[in-house]
């Protein structure tokens, strides 16, 4: 059995089990209309969930509520179960260098440490020079000033 997100045109969204990803998803339930798998949604009956990765994690006081002892608590847990998680999936942890800088020229691609900075920087500042131009516009114009004169 496996577990997918459903849409109808109307926008109702439910989940269906399906016997296999061949099957048709079953009528709206709200409308029935026809439905189409909500992409990248499918989930086996039984996976663990993830949870919350790092960056989804509360950052800020009010965040965590204040310092909530029970919302510490239970973030603390989350992100222990996601800890031990990423040392057995190393991918899910994704780039964990520190991120040194991310504001303008870095701000599509932050720079972090032990990146080569020199090719980085080169990278982020220069753009594809603009076709070099002829000088033909240059010589009509000063034509046309002397022909003003
Ligand atoms: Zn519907």
């Amino acid at each position: 059995m496996i577990l997918y997100d459903v849409k109808c045109a109307d926008g109702h969204r439910f989940e269906a089990a399906l016997q296999s990803m061949f099957d048709d998803t079953p009528p709206c339930r709200e409308c029935g209309a026809a439905t189409g798998r909500v992409p990248a949604a499918v989930r086996l009956s039984g996976t663990a969930d993830p949870g919350p990765s790092r960056e989804q994690m509360p950052n800020t006081w009010h965040g965590i509520r204040r310092g909530d002892p029970e919302t510490v608590r239970g973030w603390h847990g989350l992100m222990s179960k996601r800890e031990k998680l990423e040392e057995k999936y190393p991918e899910l942890a994704g780039d964990r260098r520190p991120v040194l800088a991310h504001e303008g020229v870095f701000a599509n691609a932050p720079l972090r440490a032990g990146d080569p900075l020199a090719s980085q920087v080169a990278e982020a500042t220069f753009k594809p020079a603009a076709p070099p131009r002829n000088g033909a516009g240059q010589s009509k114009q000063t034509d046309r000033k002397e022909a003003d004169k």
